[in-house]
């Protein structure tokens, strides 16, 4: 088999394969292509129509997680709390929040009774660190994601039997060549397997990429990133109509360079493996509009209480579509800046939950005042010509190990500049070691981080 099957006619793929495949997928119990159509028309509703749906399916979640699902049950009755008492979302801070440990220690009492076994679909959770947690799903649950993903696309231009490329990671196993036919057939969505982006192979790939032609790139910030250098370096003119980046926090000076680099705009979307609620820009850049109809977000202090327009918090979901294992005001670990709900002038009626991405509670090193962010470590970095990566890792609250993968012109000036510039964020002394290394490790997933803290900060 060829490494990159030829792409499909997009008309064919737009008229004949997509809505055969819907409708083999409708038999079979998937209401995708009607939700989808739904989430189309409702993206334009007003806001108060909006809250209108999310009252509804807020009330239909609670009822079900009460009727059905032991956990919900007991919380419910040890706090004397009736379906009917939470009526809308600011109700929603009557429930405590739902922690991974909570769900861990006893995962039976999440999953719901009235559900057939053969009927539940086991899904993991997103996350950089520590064990996945392992949680179950059920058709119409995928049938909303995958229709929430596809409203998402649509809002940037793409239809159906557009060429896609999808670039998650560092490698592509050959083994999936199989699995990629299929999406090649069905969406005209190409996942490079058989490719990898080392230094080795990154130069094939990209001038097969060159050679497609993609309308549209779905990527990680960290995937994308060498591809567009590699681009820029050697004059590869790709311009896709643009890129959707998400699984990671997007950094400026990756922006920039692969904006510039590969000629298109950039979309950043926010969301949960585990989740159907997805948080997204739309072409005006002015915030992450929420999918309010699969869900809500909560952005919450330390002490979870919800924070003002402007702050930093945690990311809480609630999604209306997982009956299987609901999940109620469930702790996310990331962290964001609230935009206040606000209108965008695109006229979607889809609130602004969400100003930025700021990165995972495990990315910010914990200081004496508090917390340091990823962007301000890796800003730092970004004015250091003589390093081609590194990696910040925080041992304990005093103790911080770089690794550096530098360039032939490191100096030992530079070397100090890292020290007092990582110094600078603490008021007390702490012990900063640079280890000169060849190369950075990837996480199990193939994604990139700057900075790793052991000793994470609390921010819920
Ligand atoms: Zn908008």
């Amino acid at each position: 088999m060829h490494d990159r099957v030829e792409e499909m006619h997009p008309l064919a793929v737009r008229y004949v394969v997509y809505p055969v495949y819907n409708f083999i997928q409708g038999l079979k119990g998937y209401k995708t292509a009607k939700y989808e159509k739904e989430l189309m028309e409702s993206q334009w509703f007003t806001p108060a129509q909006i809250e209108e749906i999310q009252q509804e399916k807020l009330r239909l979640l609670i009822e079900h997680a009460y009727k059905n699902v032991p956990f919900y049950r007991k919380l419910f009755d040890k706090l004397k709390i009736k379906p009917s008492d939470i009526k809308d979302i600011e109700d929603l801070n009557k429930l405590p929040l739902l922690r991974k440990e909570d769900i861990r220690k006893n995962i039976s009492a999440f999953v719901a009774k009235n559900i057939p076994r053969k009927n539940l679909k086991p899904m993991m959770s997103s996350g950089t660190t520590g064990k996945p947690l392992k949680l179950f799903k059920d058709k119409d649950r995928d049938a909303w994601r995958a229709a929430a993903r596809h409203r998402i696309q649509k809002v940037h231009g793409f239809e159906q039997g557009d060429k896609i490329v999808t670039i998650y990671g560092y490698s592509f196993p050959r083994k999936h060549l199989f699995q990629g036919a299929f999406l090649k057939i069905l969406r005209n969505e190409w996942v490079p397997y058989g490719y990898d982006l080392s230094e080795k192979m990154i130069g094939a790939f990209v001038k097969e990429l060159e050679k497609y032609k993609p309308d549209f790139i779905r990527a990680w910030p960290s995937s994308i990133y060498p591809l567009a250098e590699f681009a820029g370096d050697n004059e590869i003119n790709l311009r896709p109509k643009n890129i959707w980046l998400h699984g990671e926090v997007l950094f400026k000076f990756q922006k920039r360079l692969v904006e510039e680099n590969l000629g298109c705009e950039i979309f950043d979307v926010f969301g949960l493996r585990e989740s159907s609620v997805y948080s997204f820009e739309c072409p005006e850049h002015t915030g992450y509009h929420l999918d309010a109809e699969n869900g809500v977000i909560e952005v919450l202090n330390k002490d979870g209480e919800h924070v003002s327009r402007g702050e930093l918090g945690a990311a809480v979901f609630t999604d209306f579509t997982n009956f299987a294992t609901p999940l109620i005001r469930y702790v996310s670990e990331d962290i964001v800046v609230y935009a206040g709900g606000r209108k965008c002038p695109c006229g979607r009626g889809l609130p602004l939950v969400i100003k930025s991405i700021e990165g995972r509670f495990s990315d910010c090193l914990s200081t004496d005042n508090g917390f340091v962010l990823p962007k301000v470590v890796v800003d730092l970095f970004s004015n250091i010509k003589t390093i081609k990566n590194f990696q910040v890792i925080q041992k304990a609250k005093d103790k911080i190990s770089v690794k550096v993968e530098k360039k032939p012109d490191f100096s030992s000036s530079d070397a100090d500049f890292i020290i007092g510039g990582i110094q600078k964020f603490f008021k007390s002394d702490v012990n900063i070691e640079i280890e000169y290394v060849k190369s950075i490790p990837l996480t199990a997933s193939g994604k990139k981080r700057f900075v790793i803290s052991e000793v994470p900060p609390k921010f819920i």
